[in-house]
């Protein structure tokens, strides 16, 4: 907790200045985020510095495994949903990034269980919306026996299953079909802080490339 305080001084000392006017102007105007971002509760992954963006940029969900339950997923069990009505009706955000990162957690627990889950019944429901995940792994990537490669398959697999859910939420449909929305699945590998996106046409996530 002190690490957080003193976070807030140093904040409110050496950074503040450069930030005072935005903050004002978001306050005055409210905000306007171009981006839905879905990731993972990671803590190594900052959805805003590792895309460099700026208060008012972009609407965060952060969820354990950044996993996206169908539509028809509802409850409180679907606060993720909540959330993506929210930012697409109400804020009009024209792009949603579902972003998996590698070594995560939630797919090693979704691939391999994880140990005293019989205490954390709440997790065991909630990696069960991406069980089908799980089959696809144990179905097309027997090959792969290194558990990291695994993990990594079921982390690209798992953006992409995001991305099909995406498409049951009415509001979604409605605004892909007007051309006014977009999705892209992204991957973040931590050790080298690469970034990745998928590319329908080859159906591989690629390096991000600088836009020319
Ligand atoms: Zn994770």
């Amino acid at each position: 907790m002190q690490q957080l305080i003193a976070g807030i001084h140093k904040f409110q000392q050496d950074e503040l200045g450069r930030y005072q006017e935005l903050f004002h102007r978001l306050s005055r105007e409210g905000q306007n985020p171009h981006t839905l971002f879905i990731t993972c509760s990671d803590s190594r992954v900052l959805a805003e510095l590792i895309t460099q963006s700026q208060p008012g940029d972009l609407f965060v969900v952060k969820n354990v495994g950044n996993i996206v339950p169908r539509a028809d997923v509802s409850g409180s069990t679907n606060s993720t949903a909540a959330a993506i009505e929210f930012a697409i009706q109400s804020l009009g955000v024209s792009d949603v990034v579902v972003c998996g990162h590698s070594l995560c957690g939630a797919m090693a627990a979704l691939l391999e269980g994880l140990p005293g889950q019989e205490s954390m019944p709440h997790l065991r429901e909630w990696l069960e919306f991406a069980s089908p995940v799980r089959q696809l792994i144990e179905r097309d990537y027997g090959y792969l026996k290194d558990p990291d490669a695994r993990m990594t398959a079921a982390a690209e697999e798992n953006v992409l299953f995001a991305l099909e859910n995406l498409h049951t939420y009415p509001v979604v449909a409605e605004r892909l079909a007007a051309g006014t929305l977009r999705l892209h699945g992204w991957f973040f590998r931590i050790a080298t802080a690469e970034m990745f996106a998928y590319d329908p046409a080859t159906q591989q996530f690629q390096p991000i490339q600088r836009p020319s």
